[in-house]
């Protein structure tokens, strides 16, 4: 078998693309609005922090940018989220992470209104999308989520695999899946014998964060398999899946890059658009 390749950058498009409809009807009043808090001067941060400025342009969406030295007290964050959760142009309020050590992250995140917690990590929403309540969900398992449903898949009773446990992607992933009625086994660094576990995988999603983890015999043969991995070697992107030997036995898998990355800033602004009640 080869597999299909899941065309996240294209798929992103046309996300972006539909919400960009939506909004170019509005008037300016009524169009949306995202802040963005970056604290500090972390290289990586400022690139995903002009991403989503750059997507927030293209659509048509307000961008309120703040930037807080490295030595920003956290007593001025606060401050700056409460006005933020009190703006009525502002719908959606990202903290970009990580935060500079000595700010308590827990603190700043709960300290936004659920609301308008557009990255869906606040408490009260991951609380919601585990009960199976109607919750702002984390944009990149959402975007993954968006990239499984292109295969039109039915999902329903299958075995999900995710592999990681974070709570920026592992564990919300893992909550979509089992809201969709898979049957969802969460690997991490203590699991014994994960490729015997990753091999039951209809869908298997890797979110390690290490180059080539997944193996051709960790692939159950038809799988959709979903690289969230980005690590970068020798000036190049790998996912966390040994694309080629996976792709021989995936019945769909995503590249790396071009796969569940584009995805991430997509779904930022298809969260943003339904915060705004748009
Ligand atoms: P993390 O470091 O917070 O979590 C990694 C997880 O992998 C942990 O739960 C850990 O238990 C597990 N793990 C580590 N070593 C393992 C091993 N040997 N066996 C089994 N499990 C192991 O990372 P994260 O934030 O979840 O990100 C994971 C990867 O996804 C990274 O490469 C990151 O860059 C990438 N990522 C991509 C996007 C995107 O938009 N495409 C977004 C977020 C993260």
């Amino acid at each position: 078998m080869t597999a299909r390749i899941i065309d996240g950058k294209k798929i992103a498009a046309e996300i972006r693309e539909g919400l960009k409809a939506k909004v170019s009807g509005l008037s300016e009043k009524d169009r949306p609005g995202l802040a963005v808090v970056l604290v500090g001067d972390d290289p990586a941060s400022a690139v995903y922090v002009r991403q989503k400025e750059k997507a927030c342009q293209e659509i048509g969406v307000k961008s309120f940018m703040h930037r807080l030295p490295q030595d920003a007290p956290q007593g001025e964050i606060l401050a700056l989220i409460d006005r933020l959760n009190r703006s009525d142009e502002v719908h959606g309020i990202l903290v970009q992470l990580p935060l500079p050590g000595g700010i308590e992250t827990r603190d700043v995140i709960t300290a936004i209104s659920p609301e308008k917690d557009v990255d869906g990590f606040h408490p009260v929403n991951i609380g919601s999308l585990w009960s199976g309540e109607d919750a702002v969900e984390p944009c990149t398992p959402k975007g993954i989520m968006t990239l499984i449903d292109s295969t039109e898949a039915e999902i329903k009773g299958l075995e999900a695999v995710v592999i990681g446990r974070s709570n920026i992607v592992g564990k919300p992933v893992a909550a979509m899946l089992l809201r969709r009625h898979c049957t969802v086994t969460i690997c991490h660094s203590r699991t014994k014998d994960l490729a015997k576990v990753a091999c039951r995988g209809d869908i298997l999603i890797a979110a390690i964060g290490r180059p080539n983890f997944v193996t051709g015999d960790m692939i159950k043969p038809g799988a959709i398999v979903i690289d969230v991995g980005i690590n970068r070697a020798g000036g190049k992107l790998t996912g966390d899946v040994d694309f080629e030997a996976a792709a021989r036995k995936a019945s769909f898998i995503t590249p790396v890059p071009g796969g569940v990355g584009p995805m991430t800033i997509a779904t930022l602004m298809q969260n943003t658009l339904k915060l705004a009640g748009i």
